[in-house]
């Protein structure tokens, strides 16, 4: 399992809030998910800064010694709005540019708990694996069931003929890290891209298995 997780992903994408949640079981699991990737010598790429769950586990896995990339828009840079950033950091000019940045730089996505920010980025990389932009694993760490709520709108949304069953399977959630690198690692898509990889013109989206 370790080889080939680390034969598969080298880079790990973590959407997670910039703040740190009311319970520490919501820090715990951002230093657990640090930790595994540090054990497995795996680098993160992250939103920048130091705040919230971002900056706890971009800390962690710097101190580990393992490469960490923030990704973050010139309006976040000051001080007082994303604090200090941690490893390398790429600035760009705008959010569309950063997720584009974050999705090309990972070949996986791990979403912890955080608000509208990792929502929005999380449903943005389950929606360009739908399209068929890229072809990553799109992980949900749900902590204590709090994304329980967000995966039964999901199954409504399959329910009620909005999302298809196949499309479902896009996201991979396990109530902690090792299930879900071991639920990621066998991710195989079995939905069928809206439109082609080739014709969306971002081919260094393109997933580490293509179907
Ligand atoms: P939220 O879940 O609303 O706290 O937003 C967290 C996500 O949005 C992160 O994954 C970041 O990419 C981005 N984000 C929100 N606030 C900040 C901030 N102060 N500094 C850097 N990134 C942020």
């Amino acid at each position: 399992m370790e080889g080939n997780t680390q034969r598969k992903f080298k880079r790990i994408c973590v959407f997670c809030g910039s703040n740190a949640g009311n319970r520490e079981v919501f820090s715990d699991a951002a230093l657990e998910l640090g930790n595994e990737l540090v054990n497995k010598r795996l680098d993160l790429v992250y939103g920048g800064g130091s705040f919230g769950l971002m900056g706890l586990i971009a800390q962690r896995v710097y101190d580990g010694g393992c490469h960490v990339l923030g990704v973050i828009p010139t309006a976040l840079m000051p001080l007082e709005i994303s604090g200090e950033t941690v490893g390398e950091v790429k600035t760009v000019s705008n959010m569309h540019e950063r997720k584009a940045e974050m999705a090309r730089q990972a070949d996986a996505f791990i979403a912890l708990p955080g608000g509208y920010g990792t929502m929005e980025e999380l449903l943005e990389m389950i929606t360009w694996s739908q399209l068929g932009i890229h072809n990553k694993p799109v992980g949900l760490l749900n902590v204590d069931g709090y994304y329980n709520s967000l995966l039964a709108l999901f199954d409504n949304g399959v329910r009620e003929g909005f999302i298809k069953p196949a499309a479902q399977h896009i996201v991979i959630s396990a109530p902690n890290v090792k299930e879900l690198l071991e639920k990621m690692e066998q991710y195989i898509p079995t939905h069928k891209h809206v439109a082609p990889h080739n014709s969306w013109q971002m081919e260094q989206l393109a997933g580490y298995s293509k179907p």
